[in-house]
């Protein structure tokens, strides 16, 4: 297993911006940069062992600064949406930026994933890593709070890639971090996700509003084309004249995972049927946003020129709750001083 460290460019402000690859002894490769934290690329083989890289995105940092929806990123502080983009915590409200007047999404207009993260390589004897670390100051994007943040990804020789997430705060705040890849196990850019077979190990969901924030029920999946808890084709049901999905333009919902307990556990599986490339999802996060690709309408090139045309990636973002901080019945993603926010994600990768 071996890391290579190399320059990706500046950033318009003249930040120097670096490229890790990470390579197992299985054939996995995985790239990542210290811009946003982005995953650039998941090389992967397929069933006969031919190689393709599994995630959207762009072949230098100058295709991510063009501006894309959140390719391969961290997504923080706050992943997904808050209502009305405010919040209140000790009695004092705070207001966001209304990134989706009059709501906020994935952290501001200025998010995580548009942050130069300090980085550096890590070996141990199983597995090789990059620790990303970004101190978000307190006021940022109208976040309470000096929140300490370090991501750390590793990759083995399981072909699974991890992600640990931590951070600490000098004040209460909100957290809620993910990874925001788009995935297409066929290869990236050869066409929709629709064939994919996916499983969600969740029989609740948090219905929303037209606009995408949670109303604050927990309904059942169960006899809705929300319902992933045995494999279905993406595709099958995605055109339902189901009420969430006609809002949301197709699957872009927050599914409560059925797991328990502190250590990553199946959120879910992907599958592939012509490459045979399989990908489960394990994390230690109470719930999991799996959007479609819904809003990718080619406007987008990206490697190679390629164009990502309408649900040519999905995400499995795992998450806490959207919105969180304005529903007191939803597990907490409040942060106190002294305390430390703690989540792993696994995607692992294997052939069938
Ligand atoms: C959200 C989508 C949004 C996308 C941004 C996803 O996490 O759930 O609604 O359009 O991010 O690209």
């Amino acid at each position: 297993m071996n890391i290579q460290r190399k320059s990706f460019g500046k950033t318009k402000q003249g930040e120097a911006v670096d490229l890790f690859t990470l390579s197992n002894d299985k054939g996995m490769t995985v790239a990542i940069t210290n811009y946003g934290g982005i995953i650039v690329s998941v090389i992967v083989p397929d069933r006969t062992g031919k190689t393709a890289d599994v995630v959207l995105g762009f072949d230098t940092l100058d295709g991510y600064l063009a501006g894309n929806p959140y390719f391969g990123c961290i997504t923080g502080r706050y992943a997904n949406r808050i209502g009305g983009a405010k919040f209140t915590l000790g009695g004092k409200t705070y207001e966001l930026a209304k990134t989706h007047a009059p709501n906020t999404l994935h952290g501001g207009f200025v998010g995580f994933d548009k942050k130069v993260w300090r980085a550096v390589e890590k070996k141990a004897a199983d597995c090789i890593a990059v620790e990303m670390s970004y101190l978000s100051k307190d006021g940022e994007e109208g976040y309470p709070g000096n929140l300490d943040c370090r991501v750390t990804y590793s990759l083995d020789n399981s072909n699974a890639l991890k992600i640990d997430y931590f951070a600490t705060t000098d004040k209460e705040t909100v957290v809620n971090l993910t990874n925001h890849s788009y995935f297409n196990l066929a290869g990236e850019g050869s066409g929709d996700i629709l064939k994919h077979e996916l499983t969600i190990f969740a029989d609740k969901f948090t219905p929303t509003d037209p606009n995408s924030i949670p109303t604050g029920e927990i309904a059942p999946v169960k006899g809705t084309p929300l319902d992933f808890t045995s494999p279905h084709v993406i595709g099958e049901r995605t055109n339902e004249p189901f009420e969430q999905l006609v809002w949301a333009k197709g699957y872009d919902h927050n599914w409560i995972l059925r797991r328990q307990g502190n250590s990553p556990d199946m959120a879910a599986k992907v599958y592939e049927p012509t490459t045979g490339r399989a990908m489960e999802v394990l994390t230690t996060e109470p719930a999991i946003q799996f959007y479609a690709g819904n809003f990718l309408d080619g406007t987008v090139k990206g490697k190679g020129g390629k164009v990502y045309n309408h649900r040519f990636g999905l995400c499995l973002e795992t998450q806490h709750y959207p919105d969180s901080p304005n529903h007191p019945n939803f597990p907490t993603t409040v942060l106190k001083p002294g305390q430390e926010y703690k989540t792993t994600t696994v995607y692992r990768f294997s052939t069938k």
